[in-house]
């Protein structure tokens, strides 16, 4: 029997856990589905990543007005991935913020993207039809971006911390809470998705970068929260140790003249043991590979991915 591709055969709903992390500090985990979160300012509210679809990110928003109807002035987008963003119209925002890189990478990939994860995860996809097109920022950065939350509120400072998960992901600090939004760039018992990563450079001094905030409690892109230093520094450590994994396996079978194939299989036997188990872990594997095959190749920047050439890299590897 073949695998089913990706996580086509995935339909079953994760629970959703929703947290106050502090006095106006939220998130939704969702068992290894993407997480959201909000911080509240003393007269608006600012949201953290779009979930999907409209449609899925109202409910999100739900639960949200239990506990403030301040009007949402900025919805900060971490990266450019369709699942993180295209739920972006149903939070009416005054402004929608994104590193800079993000939004040259919607206008060059942004719509293959959107057919690629459609194709790998529709169950995360709630009225794919409720989605109006392309997310695209209002506003952007390069570096850092503080917005002052008012009253004693304190700062959230959105930083770029180097390429990573993909050219532009950034993070969201509150440094009086010592509170770290990470999106993709950590995942907390959450299989890595690299299919469009910097391995080299995440595994270093990016991850450096996010580990250098010395966070007590931090929001992944996946997986529950971690609360507490050890519990933040080992989703980070977590991190890179999955990537470190990757690096040595397909980098020994790229420089002793292996194939993909042999790259897929290193890679998996090394990682499964530890990681296997965890959400969407078959899914992203071959992608990841095929990312980081490439990157030892010398291609810099990654190969735009489209439902076909999905398809075939699934064919390939997983079949
Ligand atoms: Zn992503």
């Amino acid at each position: 029997m073949a695998k089913p591709f990706a996580s086509s055969a995935d339909l079953d709903e994760k629970r959703q856990t929703f947290e106050v992390l502090a006095d106006g500090v939220y998130a939704l985990t969702a068992e290894g589905d993407p997480n959201v979160g909000a911080i509240e300012g003393e007269d608006f509210l600012v949201c953290f990543e779009a979930l999907a679809t409209p449609v899925a990110a109202r409910a999100w928003l739900a639960r949200l007005r239990e506990h403030t109807d301040k009007p949402i002035r900025y919805l900060v987008l971490s990266h450019y991935h369709a699942v993180r963003v295209l739920g972006a119209s149903a939070f009416d925002a005054d402004v929608i913020l994104t590193h800079e890189r993000t939004r040259e990478l919607i206008a060059e990939r942004g719509e293959a993207d959107w057919a690629s994860e459609y194709g790998r995860m529709p169950r995360l996809f709630a009225e794919p039809s409720s989605i109006p097109g392309l997310t695209w920022p209002t506003a952007t950065f390069t570096d850092r971006f503080t917005i002052d939350l008012g009253g004693d509120r304190g700062d959230l400072v959105l930083r770029y911390c180097g390429r990573g998960h993909t050219e532009g992901d950034i993070v969201a600090w509150l440094p009086k809470h010592r509170i770290l939004f990470t999106g993709d760039l950590v995942e907390a018992q959450a299989a890595l998705y690299t299919g469009d990563a910097f391995h080299h450079d995440w595994a270093t001094t990016t991850l450096d970068n996010v580990a250098a905030f010395g966070a007590e409690a931090l929001v992944g892109g996946r997986g529950a929260v971690a609360r507490g230093r050890d519990a933040c520094d080992a989703a980070v450590a977590q991190t890179r140790g999955f990537l470190d994994v990757m690096r040595r396996e397909v980098g020994a079978v790229h420089e002793r003249g292996g194939t993909l194939k042999d790259a897929f299989e290193a890679a998996h036997d090394a990682l499964a043991p530890k990681f296997g188990q965890w959400p969407i872990f078959e899914h992203c594997l071959p992608f990841d590979v095929a990312r980081l095959w490439e990157e030892y190749d010398g291609v810099e920047r990654p190969t735009v991915w489209t439902a076909e050439r999905d398809r075939e890299v699934w064919e390939r590897l997983q079949e």
